[in-house]
C-alpha cells in the first residue's frame, strides 16, 4: 500500500495555489462548487466532493486538464520551490496537506 502522499499546494490554470487559496482560485470561476460545498473542509476532502460532482476521477491525473480541475503538487514532484499565486507565500512553508493513500 502506498503511504500518505504530502502535498505542498495545487495547480490550477496555469498558476500555483496553497491549500488556502485553492477554495477561492476555484471558486472564482466554478462559483456553482462553492454552493455546492461550502469550505470548511480541508482542501482534500473539499476537492474529491467537488470532483465526484464533476465526475473527475482524481486519481487518474491524465484523465483531467489542470485548466478544469486542479491538479495536486505533491513534495516529490516540487524541484523548484514555488509560491502561492494568490498569497504569495512559499508553499515549503504551508502547512503539508496529506492526502491519504489509495485504497
Ligand atoms: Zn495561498
Amino acid at each position: 500500500m502506498a503511504r500518505p502522499e504530502e502535498l505542498l499546494g495545487y495547480t490550477y490554470r496555469a498558476e500555483t495555489y496553497c491549500g488556502e487559496c485553492i477554495f477561492d482560485a476555484v471558486g472564482t470561476t466554478r462559483g456553482d462548487l462553492l454552493d455546492a460545498y461550502p469550505p470548511g473542509l480541508a482542501p482534500e476532502p473539499w476537492l474529491d466532493r467537488c470532483a465526484e460532482l464533476l465526475g473527475i476521477d482524481r486519481g487518474r491525473e491524465a484523465s483531467f486538464d489542470s485548466e478544469d480541475f486542479p491538479k495536486a503538487i505533491s513534495r516529490e514532484q516540487a524541484a523548484e520551490s514555488l509560491s502561492c499565486r494568490s498569497c504569495g507565500e512559499p508553499l515549503a512553508l504551508q502547512l503539508a496537506i496529506k492526502r491519504p493513500a489509495p485504497s
